[in-house]
């Protein structure tokens, strides 16, 4: 065991615990030390849970809510149609650390397992000679749901304190974890900020607005718990127009506040000379409705605002910055980290955007497909060709069941005017399509689901479970 511990004690420390506001021990570190080369350049993955892409500047809203991320814009690719294959965190977060889309891996339901049989990104990294750290907030992305395959630390929320703890803490120690870390290291990083309740520190809620948001919403009481509880239509009349601003606000809120510390993280990389040579890829697992279609959080629709999220990839050496607005999926992100390094991609459901890496680079139009099934929301399927979206779903917040929808995105990029019903033979169509392609990624695995007490409140808290 001596070389063991001489391999430990050589590297960075990593905290073996967090105390959150209240001074509640809020995140346990899981070590798992492991043999290594040297090989290759840093990569860093962040996964900002629950951000969708247009309420970022870089994507044109209006507020300033992502001047932390605009050093990294600069010499990224901004991918401007990134689409999750799945509006909540279980499905699609793993399809980002694996490239198998969510029909293939069927982890669809809170507390599915991740089998030991698939091969994570982590993993492969880890093969190959990268030292590998993860933080994750997320109680659904941890240790217990076996998401640390490939990790050397991974750092998650205990779960006891109600909702998460703050970006801030994750964004330091992650930091100084790679700053300390040999050459190639991978760091992860899933922060929860954005997710409800938006909790953001005292001293950073006037940061986007001059003020704190205004007062109205509140996650844990009144219509937002009714909502997510299941009285959906009924809740809804409560939801006032001071409401909806209230909600707004503390939702940009969160998002300048977790934007910022990743702001920070890209300084501290910079500073210590491991930006420029770093694959730094920052993206979302989902985004969130706030009432345009009539709902609220995720998980309950297929439209835009869960489903269009942010992407940004700073290759290795990048200098400059350039937009791709061809469609691409998260679900490429594991194929695009191990071409990039020159590491075997193995077959999967994404495919690499290295070739993006190109500016002007075009690739063959390619559906997307996406799929929830979560009997307690919805069961829907859709599928995006180049700007027109069909959605299949078993109800909708109007009570209509069984429903069939098809969007033109170049016209009504909001998704707000449903043209089924005069463009019947393209409905037709791109119904065939979604069916085949789900046929063609439906795998066979039925993954272990575990859920303690503990999680469950956790995940009640959150709006997960009724
Ligand atoms: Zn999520």
């Amino acid at each position: 065991m001596w070389w063991l511990w001489v391999a430990c004690a050589s590297d960075p420390a990593v905290p073996t615990a967090g105390l959150d506001d209240d001074g509640v021990e809020s995140t346990v570190v899981h070590e798992y030390p492991a043999p290594y080369r040297d090989r290759g350049g840093d990569v860093v993955l962040i996964v900002l849970d629950t951000l969708r892409a247009d309420r970022l500047s870089q994507w044109g809203y209006a507020l300033d809510t992502s001047p932390g991320l605009a050093k990294l814009a600069a010499q990224s690719v901004r991918f401007s149609q990134a689409w999750a294959p799945a509006p909540w965190t279980v499905p699609s977060t793993t399809s980002i650390l694996t490239g198998q889309h969510p029909l293939r891996h069927q982890l669809r339901r809170p507390g599915d397992v991740l089998p030991e049989a698939v091969v994570t990104l982590p993993e492969h990294l880890r093969d190959a000679g990268w030292r590998t750290a993860a933080w994750s907030y997320n109680v659904s992305i941890a240790p217990k749901h076996r998401h640390d395959q490939g990790f050397d630390a991974f750092t998650s929320n205990t779960g006891k304190v109600l909702g998460y703890p703050h970006a801030g803490r994750m964004t330091t120690a992650a930091g100084a974890w790679l700053v300390g870390s040999p050459t190639p290291s991978f760091l992860y990083l899933q922060p929860m900020n954005c997710h409800g309740p938006y909790k953001v520190p005292k001293a950073h809620r006037d940061a986007l607005l001059g003020q704190a948001p205004t007062e109205g919403f509140a996650y844990y009481k009144g219509p937002m718990q009714r909502i997510l509880k299941g009285g959906r239509l009924a809740a809804r009349d409560k939801v006032t127009d001071l409401y909806l601003q209230s909600l707004r606000e503390q939702y940009d809120t969160a998002v300048r506040y977790e934007t910022d510390r990743i702001g920070e993280l890209v300084d501290a990389l910079d500073a210590a000379g491991r930006l420029d040579g770093a694959l730094v890829i920052v993206t979302a697992d989902h985004g969130e409705e706030l009432f345009e279609h009539g709902g609220f959080s995720h998980g309950y629709s297929l439209h835009r605002e869960v489903l269009h999220v942010p992407l940004l990839v700073k290759f290795p050496g990048q200098t400059e910055a350039w937009v791709v607005d061809e469609p691409v999926s998260t679900v490429d992100v594991t194929p695009t980290v191990l071409d990039v390094l020159g590491l075997p991609v193995p077959t999967g459901d994404g495919r690499s955007l290295r070739p993006y890496a190109t500016a002007g680079a075009t690739l063959p139009l390619r559906p997307l497909l996406f799929d929830v099934f979560w009997p307690k929301r919805i069961v829907a399927q859709a599928v995006l060709v180049g700007t027109e979206k069909y959605v299949h779903i078993n109800h909708d917040y109007q009570g209509r069941e069984d429903l069939e929808e098809l969007y033109d995105l170049a016209a009504d990029p909001a998704e707000l005017d449903d043209v089924s019903g005069v463009r019947q033979t393209r409905l037709f169509e791109l119904r065939t399509l979604t069916e085949a392609l789900a046929a063609e990624l439906t795998g066979t695995a039925a993954p272990e689901n575990v859920l303690t007490d503990m999680d469950r409140s956790q995940l009640e808290a959150l709006g997960y479970l009724e």
